[in-house]
């Protein structure tokens, strides 16, 4: 978490966070998970405070679970959609962030479509934000949540062998869990086409790159499914989807090759048949991709609760 020219600290990147603020993080978390399974989930933490949830690119999980989050400690929360907003018609992302900032927000929660853009916004206003995926730079809260179900489901992190499978290059969900995942002590494989696994990452990041699924699932103990994101693509990443699902969509003779107790996982939205056979997606056993919706909740209501203690400490 960074403080940069601003009294408050924000949640920019995985790559801002140490070793011991990503496991204080999971650690909050887990109290959430209990918290949100009681059928009286509310407390007071952010009673007074406003969080404003701006996303300039659909969502449906990331919204609603930060929304969720934000109910469930007290905060008064708003969400703003785009398709309404001022900036179909031409504000620019500083007009608004300083428009948001007049209204005395405690929290944001920012999508953007752009890189970077999350982290300029943060210039520009006088509260705590919260990078909800930028471009495809960073998606931290999903590293986060994704980091909490492998710990709840195999008691560590430390030395599992993790395969990262799909569309590397156009994912921020890939590049926040590379830097979490090796921080936090796990081998790190990156499965795909050379097309969508840019050049040099296995030394920029210390991990092994593999182009065929049953050699990069061999051993591992976590995979990891990848959306193929067509919506940032320009051009043909692929040559056809069946061609894709046939080479490298996960189905039950790819993922013989993974440990008999391998994790499944997808950050979802899923295409089925594409990047993930749908009966390996729904075997309730091998895959934790509901569990990863779950711990959503609980992994955003610590971002919140860690974000706003200066503030609360401050105004007791
Ligand atoms: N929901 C994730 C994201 O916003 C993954 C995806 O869209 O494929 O990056």
């Amino acid at each position: 978490m960074t403080a940069a020219r601003s009294p408050h600290r924000h949640l920019l990147g995985i790559a801002s966070l140490g070793r011991e603020e990503i496991e204080a993080l999971l650690e909050a978390a887990d109290g959430f998970v209990e918290l949100n399974r009681r059928s009286d989930k509310k407390l007071a933490l952010l009673r007074g405070l406003t969080q404003i949830n701006l996303f300039f690119e659909s969502s449906t999980r990331t919204r609603t679970s930060f929304e969720l989050a934000g109910k469930r400690l007290g905060a008064d929360v708003v969400n703003m959609s785009v398709g309404v907003s001022a900036i179909k018609k031409g504000e620019t992302l500083i007009d608004t962030a300083m428009t948001l900032n007049a209204m005395h927000p405690d929290i944001l929660v920012v999508r953007h479509h752009d890189s970077g853009a999350v982290a300029l916004l943060a210039r520009h206003v006088r509260c705590a934000v919260i990078n909800a995926g930028d471009g495809t730079h960073e998606h931290p809260t999903q590293a986060l949540l994704d980091a909490l179900t492998i710990r709840r489901r195999r008691g560590r992190i430390a030395g599992l062998l993790v395969a990262i499978c799909g569309d590397i290059a156009h994912s921020r969900v890939a590049r926040s869990n590379i830097l979490l995942l090796t921080r936090l002590g796990a081998r790190v494989r990156l499965v795909a086409p050379p097309t969508l696994l840019p050049a040099g990452m296995d030394r920029q990041y210390g991990v092994e790159t593999f182009h065929d699924m049953r050699a990069g699932l061999e051993g591992a103990d976590i995979v990891m499914m990848l959306r193929l994101q067509s919506e940032r693509m320009q051009g043909s990443f692929v040559p056809s989807l069946r061609e894709y699902f046939h080479f490298f969509g996960l189905t039950w003779e790819k993922l013989a090759a993974a440990r008999p107790d391998a994790l499944i996982m997808h950050p979802g939205p899923m295409n089925r048949g594409v990047e993930i056979d749908g009966v390996v997606a729904d075997d309730i056993d091998r895959s934790a991709i509901l569990d990863q919706v779950e711990m959503g909740v609980a992994v955003r209501m610590a971002c919140l609760d860690f974000l706003t203690r200066d503030l609360r400490a401050a105004a007791a």
